[in-house]
């Protein structure tokens, strides 16, 4: 893998934030302290946009005279770690973003605004998937990226294929390889995607997820419901794992606040860990989101629910991170698995799958009943 020469002996864990109920002083916001801008992001307008809002923060900016990132790596993983996590890097994204892939079972297809994510999460899904040190880098050729979309309308494996989800019409996830809340302040990425589909009119729907509750640009946006907002949340008691992400209670009030701007909404509640007292931390998580969401005008809500699970490279990759964590990831503790494409991945015993499925889903059943679940994985 290659990140492995990048694994640090450890970490500063950034604490969640407090909780608070007021959206309009979300979690604090990443500054980064080192800003990229390679030359061919600046041929492009978002891109200057991009550049424009970081100088106005006051962010020191570097501006490359080559298009490849270089010098990320050092001698020192720890360090190459840290200083990688506080960068971010404005550059064109590759062609190959533009071939778009499948991300069943969340979307048709996955739109990649960004990579990377400047939080710290120890079950970070992105540590198997990203190559070199976890940079953000944000595209500039954001206008390319959202006209490409038109091709794949009508197309799709997932809520293009689904009776069930054929409501949503063909779906777009643009929380892959990114928190595109997280750097929104940063790039304006997001609404101006949200806003493209606002302006789309046929049945389109973009979808991300987030642990950031930063959503106060986003409530005024015209996107005539064709956004749907999803919180990444868990159990209170797995909070410890989520540095540097905005607190649970953040996320919530956020939750509340796109639902009353009309936006349809989401849980993602992942990963689901066998937490001490699990089925009691989940109930009272779907007490916490009933309570939030309370009295909300047309709710349109879904629910994802999406077990932990490892591969062998993720591990290695998370272990180098957080080498402190307490994330169990032992592999006689779980049933191996060969995904489609025949690598291996690590998830909970068979027993413990359908006592953590039955009972979870029946505790989001009873508690959420307006709610929509769309799987469990
Ligand atoms: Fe990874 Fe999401 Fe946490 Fe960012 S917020 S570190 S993408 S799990």
């Amino acid at each position: 893998m290659v990140l492995e020469d990048t694994a640090p002996d450890s970490i500063t864990i950034e604490p969640p934030g407090d909780a608070q109920r007021d959206v309009s002083r979300p979690a604090r916001l990443w500054r980064p302290r080192r800003v990229l801008v390679t030359p061919a992001a600046l041929e492009h307008e978002h891109g200057r946009a991009i550049l424009a809002r970081v100088e106005a923060l006051g962010l020191p900016v570097e501006r490359l005279k080559s298009n490849r990132l270089m010098g990320l790596r050092d001698a020192d993983p720890r360090k190459a770690y840290r200083d990688a996590k506080a960068t971010l890097a404005i550059v064109v994204a590759p062609p190959t973003k533009l071939k778009l892939q499948p991300i069943p079972p969340s979307a048709d297809w996955r739109v990649d605004l960004a990579e990377g994510c400047p939080a710290h999460c120890q079950y970070c899904y992105l540590a198997g998937s990203l190559s070199g040190p976890p940079v953000t880098r944000a595209y500039a050729n954001l206008d390319a990226i959202l006209a490409n979309l038109g091709g794949y309308l009508g197309q799709g494996g997932v809520t293009s294929a689904q009776a069930e989800r054929s409501g949503e019409g063909t779906t777009f996830e643009a929380s892959c390889y990114t928190d595109p809340l997280g750097i929104e302040h940063l790039t304006g990425s997001l609404s101006a995607a949200i806003t493209h589909f606002g302006a789309w009119d046929a049945p389109v729907q973009l979808r991300f997820t987030t642990k950031f509750a930063g959503v106060a640009p986003l409530l005024t946006l015209p996107h005539r419901g064709r956004t749907r907002i999803r919180f990444s949340v868990n159990a209170r008691n797995a909070a410890r794992y989520e540095g540097g992400t905005a607190s649970l209670d953040a996320r919530l009030a956020a939750l509340r606040a796109v639902a009353q701007a009309g936006y349809p909404v989401g849980l993602t509640i992942a990963p689901i860990l066998p937490v001490p007292d699990w089925a009691d931390a989940y109930a009272a998580l779907a007490r916490d989101v009933a309570e939030a969401l309370a009295g909300v005008p047309n709710l349109d809500l879904t629910v994802e629910l999406i077990t932990h699970r490892f591969t062998p490279g993720s591990k290695d990759v998370l272990q180098g991170w957080y080498p402190g964590s307490d994330l169990p990831m032992a592999e006689a503790e779980r049933s191996r698995k060969l995904t489609k494409f025949g690598s291996v991945k690590y998830v909970f015993p068979r027993e413990l799958m359908q006592a953590m499925r039955q009972t979870i889903t029946e505790t989001v059943r009873t508690t959420l009943p307006q709610a929509r679940i769309l799987y469990w994985t």
